[in-house]
């Protein structure tokens, strides 16, 4: 086929002759290929045919004119109520303007010197136009639209029966780009779909049957081109849940193709290290702590590389868990290599590990930390006990990674964090090792089941959901000040009752000063409203309160004449920071009025009690970090979750649901089914090839979880996915995209 956009218009396609795979470039020309690429990543005829529709419009239905977005493409279906042509005053030539209506919006369209648009734009004809709405002059317009008027004389010719199927065909509206409209993807698409060889289907027949599906072919036929309502439904019930199968037979296979390659199994030995530390341990394990413990101990002792996930929040004992997976390799005569997301945090675990170890088990493991900011003697020294194995456990950063740090025997590899860590660094410190590295992630960002599934995969998951005993717990609260105003004087009132039994206290809050928010409050605010879906649930412009104003209430408020009260927050320096959370953890202080920047770190476990000032500015996951600062010690927290959303708003809702539990499980399954549609998987499900396309983690959790135990079986019986020459090409396609997608973040 040559180049050129011509195959689009001269219909000489040979039928049968594309398959997914083939180049758009050759089944649409160059040029229009190449603005497939560029607007959307597509280079392939199954990435354009996976390219589904956002909705579907009727002809008989206009959209609603009025709530248009400004500067925003839009595509709309409208009426022609009116056109004329005038000439331009200043300068040579002519303008056409039609208005378009939905029956009671206006919108204007302007046309600079088509005058044959006025012959085109006849009143009463309706079609779909596309553009960007401005404002000019207090009217709303669109400047040179494009547009695509409905053929209304064709089908009344050919009948009643045609008319009204072409009345009732949905017409679907695609996500477009300036230069490609949507009815030029509806085309494209077309003429796809009609030169599209015999398709053979990904999903295995006795899976489609079960799950009573659709034929791939005719549910890309129906989700493309449907001729009613049912029949695009049931086409999308079809593709989401091959989605879903594909992407669990792509993880799974991942996930077998991992432990296919073999390793040194990691065993600990009667009377070792392991048996020494956990005879010294000042406290006994919790049963989470056990079981996972096992868990570990059991996929170390393996001769396939371990690939586990441990979660478990702040404070519930995961480094510990980490450590005795460590001693274990060290019995085995290996050295374990932990990585952690900054500096700050591999400095601190090199310390409270040297501290867990004891002064014995210490001198003989030898902890070594290897960053980037080590002077250059101490790094060398670090580097060459890493390469002796003299070190047994070498903490670091992304620095680990360099090419100058080699290991003796790596055995285990434990990534702390794994938002910030990439597939790709696993690899490289997978290959400093004589045998591919056993690898353990911990994570204390707790994951609902089906987001784990659909993220991590691959990997094998534990949870540590107990808390070691001893912690004397938090009561949180929803001071709620639009239903309840006369409550907001007890809020200072029942924090200066905590600090009379000489406890301490935050006071958090949004912004630092009025007009500046903290940078992560502002990056969550940001997040709920978008996964508000509309019912925003804070009036962005109304004011937020800061540490500055919420500081200056306090130090005048008489009840806190005697109190120590000093701010926190992020545009203090590095110096100042630290001088005041010390100057707190020693007790000089009684309360900080801080914005998110004490969700690192911080440790004091005189504090008792935290006050989070519009609390709906804050993200659920956020709100529950902060909590996790009070009622650390034995004394018990509290938590006053102030906030001004009105009832029934999502806002509330939200705030109500971090009171409502201390689990942080059951509060981000809370989170993820407010949030209601994907943004948990990060701004990439919102568009690109490698994002999910139909599958929302948070609606579709059980049709994971069913896609997932098929793709078992399947994977599991017969030859496994030899079997299944479709889906493995389905699987390959998918893999391929996410070398540049989001799973690869995992
Ligand atoms: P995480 O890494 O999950 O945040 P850590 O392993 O750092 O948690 O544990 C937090 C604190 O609790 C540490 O001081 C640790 O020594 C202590 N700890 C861990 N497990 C237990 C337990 N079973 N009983 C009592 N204290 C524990
Ligand atoms: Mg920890």
């Amino acid at each position: 086929m040559t180049e050129g956009a011509d195959a689009i218009t001269d219909g000489a396609t040979p039928p049968g002759s594309f398959t997914l795979d083939s180049r758009l470039s050759g089944a649409l020309g160059g040029r229009t290929a190449q603005a497939f690429e560029r607007g959307f990543g597509h280079r392939t005829v199954g990435d354009l045919l996976a390219h589904y529709p956002r909705r579907y419009a009727m002809r008989g239905e206009l959209t609603a004119l009025a709530t248009l977005p400004l500067d925003e493409n839009i595509t709309i279906i409208a009426e022609v109520i009116e056109v004329g042509e005038r000439s331009m005053r200043a300068r040579r030539g002519s303008i056409v303007e039609a208005k378009i209506t939905d029956g009671t919006g206006v919108l204007t369209l302007t046309f600079f010197n088509q005058r044959w648009r006025a012959a085109d734009l006849r009143p009463g004809r309706r079609g779909i136009f596309a553009g960007k709405v401005s404002d000019y002059k207090g009217q709303r317009q669109l400047a040179h639209p494009d547009y695509e008027l409905f053929d209304d004389a064709a089908p009344l010719e050919a009948g009643d029966a045609a008319a009204k199927r072409w009345a009732e065909a949905p017409i679907p509206i695609y996500p477009a780009t300036g230069t490609l409209a949507s009815w030029q993807i509806a085309k494209a698409v077309e003429l796809v779909l009609d030169g599209l060889a015999p398709l053979d289907d990904p999903l295995p027949l006795s899976v489609r049957q079960s799950q009573s599906l659709l034929a791939h072919r005719d549910a890309l036929e129906l989700v493309h081109r449907p001729e009613r309502d049912g029949d695009w439904k049931s086409a999308r019930r079809t593709l989401r849940f091959t989605e879903a199968f594909v992407l669990q037979t792509a993880l799974l296979a991942r996930r077998a193709e991992l432990r296919t390659h073999a390793t040194a199994a990691r065993l600990p030995v009667a009377g070792g290290l392991l048996e020494r530390f956990d005879a010294a341990m000042p406290f006994t394990l919790t049963g989470d702590q056990l079981e996972v413990g096992a868990e570990i101990a059991h996929d170390l002792g393996e001769p396939v590389p371990m690939n586990r996930l441990v979660q478990g929040e702040v404070g519930s004992g995961k480094t510990v868990v980490a450590l005795r997976a460590m001693l274990a390799v060290a019995d085995s005569g290996g050295q374990s290599a932990l990585l952690a997301p900054t500096e700050v945090l591999a400095g601190q675990h090199l310390r409270s590990i040297a501290k867990m170890l004891g002064p014995d088990l210490a001198a003989e493991l030898m902890p070594t930390l290897i960053t980037g900011q080590l002077p250059l003697a101490e790094r060398k020294k670090a580097l060459l006990r890493a390469a002796a194995g003299q070190s047994r456990i070498v903490v670091g950063t992304h620095a680990l990674l360099g090419e100058t740090v080699s290991f003796a025997d790596l055995g285990l590899v434990v990534v702390d964090e794994q938002h910030r860590f990439g597939v790709e660094q696993r690899e490289a410190l997978r290959l400093k090792g004589r045998n591919p590295p056993h690898v353990l992630v911990l994570t204390a960002t707790p994951i609902p089941r089906t987001v784990a599934m659909t993220v991590f995969g691959d990997l094998d998951v534990s949870t540590i959901r107990e808390l070691p005993a001893g912690r004397a717990g938090i009561t949180s609260q929803v001071v709620p000040l639009a239903i309840r105003p006369a409550w907001r004087p007890r809020i200072w009132e029942r924090l200066a009752e905590e600090l009379a039994q000489g406890r301490q206290a935050f006071v958090v809050c949004p912004a630092i000063e009025p007009k500046v928010l903290e940078e992560g409050a502002a990056a969550e605010a940001a997040v709920a409203e978008a996964g508000s879906g509309g019912n925003a649930p804070t009036d962005a412009a109304a004011p937020v309160a800061s540490v500055a104003a919420v500081l200056a209430e306090l130090l005048a408020h008489p009840r806190f004449a005697e109190t120590r009260v000093a701010p926190l927050h992020g545009r203090m320096s590095a110096d100042e920071k630290d001088a005041t959370m010390r100057a707190f953890a020693a007790g000089e202080l009684d309360v900080l009025v801080a914005t998110t920047v004490i969700e690192v770190g911080v440790d004091v476990p005189n504090a008792s009690a935290m006050v989070v000032v519009d609390a709906d500015r804050f993200g659920v996951s956020q709100l529950h970090q902060l909590r996790g600062r009070v009622g650390r010690g034995s004394v018990p927290g509290i938590c006053l979750l102030v906030t001004s959303a009105v009832p029934g708003s999502l806002a509330l809702q939200r705030v109500e649901a971090v009171a409502a539990t201390l689990d942080g499980f059951d509060l981000a399954q809370a989170d993820l089914e407010l949030r209601q549609e994907g943004d948990v998987l990060g701004a990439t499900q919102s568009g690109g090839r490698s994002s999910l396309k139909l599958l929302k983690v948070a609606r579709d959790g059980d049709l994971i979880a069913e896609a997932r135990e098929l793709a078992h079986d399947v994977l599991a019986s017969g030859g496994g996915l030899a079997d299944h020459p479709a889906l493995a090409a389905a699987v390959r396609r998918r893999l391929d995209e996410e070398t540049s997608g989001y799973l690869s973040k995992g």
